[in-house]
């Protein structure tokens, strides 16, 4: 939650545990995201056994737990380390989706539901009762967008109470628990993917990379 380049944690087991689904571990520091609000998990190890992670619902607080195939026990000291690729192109998707989002709903449009994952991330607006000129919308966002990113505009979180605010400057702020990257300029290979209108719904696809 503090800093998305953070790829491996030296900590300590906390809790192990079972479910149907196989053995977890809980661990005193934890670097792993885990799905949620359209971004997928993050992926790594613990040791060099396979972990991923999820949130318990049981728990208080819903923790994050992993689910791990480990030797390791309650207080011992182990090595996580996550996917760095995966990480970066998680951050780059969900923050770029934070500006394309604010752009589209400055044009007009109410946000309805976001998706980051790879190779398919898409934001859905209420479309209104116009017809949206769906070529000039996705010049425009296209421009704003590419803009925002040469403009390097910064990026970071505060708490305010509960929640946690991420704002990108000149752009915008939202409530939002994802990964973000630290600043525009370190997106890369940004393009909208798709721009359509379906049953009411608004729908616009983009693709960006971690430079
Ligand atoms: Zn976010």
């Amino acid at each position: 939650m503090e800093d998305t380049y953070r790829f491996s944690v030296t900590t300590r087991v906390l809790e192990t545990g079972r479910t149907e689904l196989g053995p977890w571990i809980t661990l005193e520091h934890n670097i792993f995201h885990p799905q949620g609000g359209g971004q997928p998990s993050d992926t790594g190890t613990v040791g060099t056994a396979p972990a991923r992670p999820f949130k318990d619902p049981e728990a208080p607080g819903h923790t994050v737990r992993l689910s791990c195939e480990t030797d390791a026990t309650t207080g011992d000291e182990v090595t996580a380390t996550i996917d760095e690729e995966l990480r970066l192109r998680h951050a780059a998707l969900h923050t770029c989706g934070h500006v394309v989002d604010s752009f589209i709903r400055q044009a007009g449009f109410r946000h309805r539901v976001s998706n980051h994952f790879p190779g398919q991330a898409r934001i859905e607006f209420d479309a209104g009762d116009g017809k949206p000129d769906l070529q000039q919308l996705a010049a425009t966002i296209e421009e704003q967008t590419r803009k925002a990113i040469a403009a390097d505009h910064k990026v970071h979180a505060d708490h305010r109470g509960d929640q946690r605010i991420i704002t990108i400057d000149g752009i915008g702020e939202d409530p939002c628990g994802g990964t973000h990257v630290t600043s525009l300029g370190r997106l890369t290979g940004f393009s909208l993917r798709s721009i359509k209108v379906k049953s009411g719904v608004l729908k616009v696809g983009y693709a960006v990379e971690h430079l």
